[in-house]
């Protein structure tokens, strides 16, 4: 039998929020006021309360935190204002929240992101240069989880790390981050066969498919590490994907939800601008 460790995502991100603020000082010696632009075409309250959550993390290490609200937004208007920031020299680093407007992608918007200055991976050039070995930004989802896996000292090389989900902003570009690692990485999705026997083959598995307590016990081999990238609002609250009460007393460590990859994300956008910057 094996007890658990909880891995915290918020002392995490402290370590991180400390190096961050450090390299945004150093770069104000410099001259240089590290500025992450977010731009908003939603009055989405779950959108509201995540930008104000970006903006209280950015005013802590440092990052000026440009808001850019638009009013329901036509793609052409979004995309021209992604266009202007990407031109702005004192803008650093761009994110366009979602929801976006109808019939409009973030493959789309994200084409007209600077790729220098794409801090959350949304340009499909960042996509390519990631899955080509450039210096790049990855999604800040993805670089979470390769983040937190690293600080927790997991072994990476030679390990069988099984993702559970293949969207372009957490499972594709999460894989190739851990593949960089030296991991041996199966990527699953819903057409996916015997996932559960998959999974329980996995050292590491990242679960990222948006369904509530999808992962339970049958999932996981004894020992392995777990890390719960889903965020499902339900009636008791924002839960993971992962039943981790059924399986505390089996597996080594995991991320829990709330206070996982979430907190580790919001400061990997504040790092990736501190980087931008100091690209410059
Ligand atoms: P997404 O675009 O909806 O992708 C979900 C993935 O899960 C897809 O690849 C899908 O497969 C797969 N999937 C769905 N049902 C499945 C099943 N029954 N068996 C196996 N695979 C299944 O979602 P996402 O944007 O990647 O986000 C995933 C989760 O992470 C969500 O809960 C989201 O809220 C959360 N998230 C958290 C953060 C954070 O900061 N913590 C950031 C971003 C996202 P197909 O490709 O075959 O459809």
């Amino acid at each position: 039998m094996c007890a658990m460790r909880s891995i915290d995502g918020r002392a995490i991100a402290k370590t991180i929020s400390a190096e961050v603020s450090s390299a945004a000082t150093q770069l104000s010696f410099e001259g240089i006021t590290p500025t992450l632009a977010v731009v908003v075409p939603t009055r989405d309250e779950s959108t509201a309360w995540y930008v104000r959550s970006i903006e209280r993390t950015a005013a802590r290490v440092g990052v000026t935190c440009r808001t850019v609200r638009l009013e329901d937004p036509s793609g052409d208007e979004l995309a021209r204002q992604l266009d202007v920031l990407s031109r702005d020299d004192s803008v650093h680093g761009i994110i366009c929240q979602t929801p976006l407007p109808n019939g409009v992608t973030l493959t789309q918007m994200g084409e007209h992101i600077d790729v220098d200055k794409d801090i959350d991976g949304a340009n499909p050039a960042s996509l390519g240069r990631l899955a080509a070995g450039v210096d790049t930004f990855a999604p800040a989802t993805a670089a979470a989880v390769t983040e937190i896996l690293r600080r927790e000292e997991i072994p990476l090389a030679g390990k069988q790390v099984v993702i559970v989900g293949r969207s372009t902003v957490v499972g594709k570009p999460a894989a190739l981050l851990l593949l960089n690692e030296n991991a041996t990485v199966t990527v699953c999705h819903s057409r996916t066969e015997d996932l559960a026997q998959v999974c329980a083959r996995a050292d590491v598995v990242v679960a990222a498919v948006g369904k509530a307590h999808m992962i339970t016990r049958e999932y996981v081999a004894p020992g392995a590490v777990v890390i719960d990238v889903g965020t499902n609002p339900t009636d008791d609250g924002l839960v993971g994907d992962v039943d981790l009460d059924s399986m505390r007393e089996v597996i080594s460590a995991a991320t829990p939800v709330p206070g996982g990859v979430g907190p580790v994300t919001t400061i990997q956008l504040m790092q990736h601008t501190v980087r931008a910057a100091a690209n410059v």
